[in-house]
């Protein structure tokens, strides 16, 4: 991938391609994906993302998989909507996560012998989860709802102003979305002794009696949500989970400048200013009314996609098309 910022002098690292990943010169030092082998990591000993270090060692890239070749022009264009997608994305990701942390904390509270119906203390902290994953998820929602189509190309680009806010929130949120499941479950979920005790004829049926609060929810079925919550907010995995909600597809700071950079702010200079009557809005050029909609800065929009930058294949006419 390119910089966003680039100029005619980075034109040599203006490129963009797609390699298969076990292709000749690629070497990938990676990390484990998840908690694979360990068992009381109900989650992540099954799911995982791997991450590692891609190093590229004269490795041969199809020329159909070559999608910047030194065109530093298009940089910023190309960043700007691989962004917009990963954000959007995120906020796919992060929901998913949240709707795991909703159904575990309702099985804790109910496991601990409490009904948040009833417990407006657990309710409380219940809704504000609950208000929390459906915000972001709403945003995600909207980013679709408000998509656009490119008119050459026929891609689909979720809104960057939804995408961008509900990356932004789940950013800033994930570490209160693991308190509140801190919150609910109690100290239990990094308290309880390991899988190898389950099984211990010492102490096994000691710990079911002991440790089991609610008469109606088996002890197995109590320890089963707390390690899961354990697995999800508490372990190294949960530190990675926040980690990547905050960084992965960009760090907040990212996201804020994009939604600065694309938000109709002059569209809503128009609506107190007509409000006001005051009349005058002759002046597009003054700075606080310059973004709008819907080409952001003017009708046709700053950067619209252009058809020379499609680079022909070699031994393809100008303008013929691969499949
Ligand atoms: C688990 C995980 C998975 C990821 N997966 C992907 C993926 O699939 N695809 C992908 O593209 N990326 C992925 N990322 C990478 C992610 O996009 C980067 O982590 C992110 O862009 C931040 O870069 P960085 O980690 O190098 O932090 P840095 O750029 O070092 O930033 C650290 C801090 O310094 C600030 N900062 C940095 N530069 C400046 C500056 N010039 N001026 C002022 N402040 C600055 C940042 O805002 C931040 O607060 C992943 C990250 C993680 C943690």
């Amino acid at each position: 991938m390119p910089c966003r910022n680039m100029s005619e002098t980075d034109a040599a690292f203006a490129v963009c391609c797609a390699v298969p990943c076990d292709a000749d010169g690629v070497t990938i030092i990676a990390r484990p994906a998840g908690r694979p082998g360990e068992r009381a990591a109900l989650f992540s000993n099954k799911y995982g993302q791997s991450t590692g270090v891609v190093v590229f060692d004269r490795v041969f890239v199809a020329w159909e998989r070559v999608f910047l070749a030194g065109e530093w022009q298009h940089s910023s264009q190309l960043t700007y909507s691989y962004a917009t997608h990963h954000r959007h994305t995120c906020i796919a990701a992060r929901a998913g996560f949240g709707d795991l942390l909703i159904g575990a904390g309702a099985l804790m509270c109910e496991a601990n012998g409490f009904d948040p119906g009833q417990e407006t203390h657990l309710r409380e902290q219940m809704v504000q989860l609950i208000t929390i994953v459906e915000g972001f998820y709403a945003c995600g929602v909207a980013a679709s709802v408000y998509a656009s189509a490119d008119s050459l190309s026929k891609t689909v680009t979720p809104d960057p102003v939804f995408a961008n806010i509900g990356k932004l929130l789940l950013a800033n949120q994930i570490y209160e979305m693991h308190r509140i499941a801190h919150y609910v479950s109690g100290g239990l979920i990094v308290t309880l002794p390991g899988p190898d005790e389950d099984h211990n004829p010492e102490t096994a049926a000691q710990l079911a009696d002991v440790l089991r609060a609610n008469p109606a929810v088996p002890y197995d079925k109590r320890i089963e949500a707390a390690r899961l919550i354990e697995d999800l907010t508490a372990s190294y995995q949960g530190g990675w989970y926040s980690v990547i909600s905050l960084h992965g597809g960009g760090s907040p700071e990212a996201m804020k400048k994009e939604i600065w950079r694309n938000y109709p702010v002059g569209n809503k200079v128009d609506l107190v200013e007509r409000l006001l009557h005051r009349n005058v809005l002759a002046d597009t050029g003054r700075k606080i009314a310059a973004v709008r909609q819907p080409g952001k800065c003017c009708d046709a929009g700053c950067t619209p996609p252009s058809p020379t930058a499609m680079v022909a294949l070699p031994g393809q006419l100008p303008g013929e098309t691969s499949t």
